[in-house]
């Protein structure tokens, strides 16, 4: 069921007395609240049970709204933001004191992005002030990429859905860091750093690149995240067989080359198109999820080598659901 204009003036109502709504976007699903106030923004840290080590994106409508939450606005922003918003792109700059501490976690930057949904711009817009919107699920767990997703982790009283279909990106926005000398993906995403270099025509450093002596650092971004119940395990495709003899009881497979996965085992077939995997990807570990199998395997589903373009995206999520947990 899809939200209606009645649903996005419940929702404004809502966040305007410091109420938690969940909102579509073309990642995953968004834990609206409004940004610049702090009770609300505690509110959304105490609900995900997250770290407030762990900073949140802030959500606005258009540029405008960007710049008054940025201390400095630069001619780099201007141009990422004409180019890939309303979308998946969030930017890093100096933070504006109307910003809390609590949204950067103490930190003197903000991270800033538009998202690309059309209820979700018109709940903003309407508003007239912008949202905090970390993933709606509980800290460190597999992300919402539809409104059941969310209701199978809040109850209808703590959290408001706002229905607008399944997410068509299926992962977290590309973070990228603009305060340094050059600009730095602190997280991948659907937006490639080739993308990004391409349009600033110049060099951009990943996550890897050290910054002094020390490795490049988003605040928060832990090494276990995104991870379901069942341990994740990443197999090349020819390791598969021996794995699958090895297992304790009926594993399930995500296979996105057609692999054969012979019974008791059970296949999840995933798409070959990298696009298409991220869509998908969050939807299909909760279902692996679901029979509370001994392990999740998932067939590595880029050639051989590292992985490139939106494959180092999905690298990165399937990384994190599969390290060891805390
Ligand atoms: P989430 O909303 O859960 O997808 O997580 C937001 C992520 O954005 C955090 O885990 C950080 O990695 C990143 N982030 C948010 N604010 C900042 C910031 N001020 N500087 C660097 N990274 C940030
Ligand atoms: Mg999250």
């Amino acid at each position: 069921m899809h939200a209606s204009p009645e649903d996005i003036a419940i929702a404004i109502a809502l966040l305007r007395c410091g109420r938690l709504v969940a909102f579509p976007t073309e990642t995953v699903y968004g834990l609206g609240a409004e940004a610049l106030n702090a009770e609300s923004v505690a509110a959304v840290f105490a609900a995900k049970g997250r770290p407030a080590s762990n900073p949140l994106i802030v959500h606005v409508a258009d540029e405008a709204m960007a710049r008054r939450v940025c201390a400095h606005w630069t001619p780099s922003a201007s141009l990422l933001a004409s180019r890939f918003w309303p979308g998946p792109l969030t930017l890093v700059l100096p933070k504006a004191p109307c910003v809390p501490d609590l949204v950067t976690a103490g930190g003197p930057t903000v991270a800033v992005r538009c998202p690309s949904h059309p209820l979700t711009l018109a709940l903003i817009e309407t508003l007239g002030t912008p949202l905090v919107g970390p993933s709606a699920n509980r800290s460190g767990a597999v992300s919402p990429t539809c409104a059941e997703h969310v209701r199978e982790s809040f109850g209808e009283d703590e959290v408001f859905v706002l229905d607008g279909g399944p997410c068509v990106g299926g992962i977290e926005s590309t973070v990228l860091d603009l305060t340094g000398g050059r600009p730095r993906v602190l997280r991948p995403g659907l937006v490639t750093p080739e993308q990004i270099a391409g349009e600033l025509g110049g060099p951009v450093d990943g996550p890897g690149a050290p910054v002094g002596d020390a490795p490049a650092r988003s605040p928060g971004m832990m090494r276990s995240h995104y991870a379901p119940g069942a341990p994740v395990r990443i197999v090349e495709a020819g390791g598969l067989a021996g794995l699958l003899a090895a297992c304790a009881g009926p594993a399930v497979v995500l296979t996105a080359g057609g692999e054969p996965v012979a019974p008791p085992h059970r296949p999840i077939a995933m798409p070959a198109e990298p696009g298409a995997y991220a869509a998908r990807l969050y939807a299909a570990l909760r279902e692996a999820d679901a029979g509370s199998p001994p392990v999740i395997v998932v067939v590595r589903p880029w050639g051989g080598g590292a992985p490139t373009g939106v494959w180092r995206a999905i690298a990165d999520r399937l990384e994190r659901a599969a390290a060891p947990r805390a």
